[in-house]
């Protein structure tokens, strides 16, 4: 059976984004994957109840996995507190990829949410630091290996292996 394949919704041209426009990967893989029926889209952000646009978000002195356990906050750009909406985006991520029984996903790098090595500090300067957004943190903590888009051919030599 093929690995089914979590993958953030802008990736695949959704305009999901805060600025309401998309991440679109042009990807000879991942059209073969969503031609073999492996991609299961999320935007965990709308999922939570954001809307289209919105204002950015960054984590606040630390990353997801300190969110998820009540360490840090993600605040928006105003200044409002928008944890509860990334946490509850990032458990519907979560039950999406389990009801689909995803073990890998490809998320979008750098988000708040999705950005699985390196995140903006918090300081909405473009500075990056390392650690996970919410949702790529959640799903580890679960056993979902978590790629970004500069990592597609990595999962595509991990599956090749799985699957030989
Ligand atoms: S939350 Fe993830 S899927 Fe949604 S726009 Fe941000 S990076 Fe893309």
């Amino acid at each position: 059976m093929k690995a089914k394949i979590l993958i953030s919704a802008c990736l695949l041209g959704d305009r999901v984004r805060y600025d309401g426009d998309d991440n679109g990967v042009d990807s000879v893989i991942l059209r073969q994957w969503q031609m073999e029926g492996r991609l299961v889209s999320v935007c965990p952000e709308v999922a939570g109840g954001l809307s289209i646009p919105r204002a950015p978000a960054e984590v606040q002195h630390g990353d997801g996995h300190q969110v998820i356990h009540g360490y840090a906050q993600i605040i928006t750009v105003a200044g409002d507190d928008v944890t509860k909406a990334f946490l509850r985006g990032a458990q519907l991520a979560l039950s999406r990829a389990n009801e689909h029984g995803c073990r890998f996903a490809v998320l979008a790098a750098r988000s708040p949410s999705c950005g699985n090595d390196g995140i903006y500090d918090g300081t909405f300067s473009h500075k990056l630091v390392a650690g996970m957004g919410v949702t790529a943190a959640l799903l580890t903590e679960h056993h979902i290996e978590v790629f970004n888009q500069s990592q597609i051919a990595q999962l595509a030599d991990r599956l090749a292996e799985l699957e030989a």
